[in-house]
């Protein structure tokens, strides 16, 4: 375990839409955590999927941190020695574990589509899941049967064991334990339109970061076990992890980033304070 002097913690927030008051807490949490152990606080920027992340998102996410009270040491706006801090400048390192799990034998190429894996799925994935479980069509492709330039896109997928228990312990949570082949399978970790997946991107990351503990929402709980298996095939040392209750609005429904009366903009815009927002927490 990591002493106390030196747990790191991060914010990563992807800039697709105004933070709302569900991303605050779990970063409060996450500042509270690092603040009791008096450890340090890195704001990561993961702005790494262009298609979804809108620039004007970037200023206002830093932007409506502040307003609400966080501080960090190490970020896009005020760098730091593990840097860069956007995911966008970090491309030549997902590349290089991209490589080093191709050479490894863990990946594969799959020429599927969505459509066919929507069709082809073995179980109906859970409603919280956002990846179905891939049938395993193309699993037993090699790398060299891809000719190079390809001449088709392909995802790279990782070749999970079925039947296989990813278990850890959730700060939070408690002893988790996740099946490979039923829970999740083979997992996209580099897109056919040339970007690396969020679970290949975080991994290389918060291990360069040298991140001691992931605070985060237990929607990814699964995603988690799928980080570990990254962690393992990569040879780094996994992080603790955090898993925190979602936020939901009046009627149950998660807030997400469509929630636009509890974006932190709209709330400061309608005077809101910080601390009131706090009381409860
Ligand atoms: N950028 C990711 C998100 O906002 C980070 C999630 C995580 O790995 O904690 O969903």
């Amino acid at each position: 375990m990591a002493s106390a002097k030196n747990y790191r913690g991060r914010l990563a927030p992807s800039p697709t839409g105004y933070l709302h008051l569900g991303h605050a807490r779990t970063f409060w949490i996450a500042r509270q955590r690092a603040r009791t152990q008096g450890g340090t606080l890195i704001l990561r920027n993961d702005d790494i999927d262009a298609q979804r992340f809108k620039l004007e998102f970037v200023g206002a996410m830093i932007e409506d941190l502040h307003w609400f009270g966080f501080k960090w040491s190490e970020g896009p706006d005020c760098g730091g020695p593990l840097g860069p801090y956007s995911q966008s400048d970090r491309t030549r390192f997902y590349r290089a574990a991209l490589d080093q799990l191709r050479t490894g034998g863990f990946i594969y190429p799959c020429t599927c589509s969505r459509k066919d894996i929507a069709a082809a799925a073995r179980a109906p994935h859970a409603a919280d899941d956002d990846e179905p479980i891939y049938p395993g069509t193309c699993r037993s492709k090699s790398p060299s049967t891809i000719h190079s330039p390809p001449s088709t896109r392909f995802n790279w997928r990782f070749r999970v064991t079925d039947s296989e228990t990813i278990s850890f312990h959730d700060e939070n949570l408690g002893p988790q334990a996740f099946v490979a082949g039923k829970d999740f399978g083979d997992f996209v970790v580099w897109r056919h339109d040339d970007v690396p997946a969020y679970q290949l991107s975080v991994v290389v990351d918060d291990a360069a970061m040298q991140i001691t503990e992931v605070v985060r929402g237990e929607d990814l709980l699964k995603s988690t076990a799928r980080q570990l298996l990254l962690y393992r095939a990569l040879g780094l040392a996994a992080p603790r992890f955090f898993h925190c209750p979602l936020m939901t609005d009046k009627t149950g429904v998660r807030l997400a980033k469509r929630h636009d009366a509890l974006s932190l903009r709209k709330l400061r815009e309608n005077g809101v304070t910080p601390d009131n927002l706090r009381r409860d927490w």
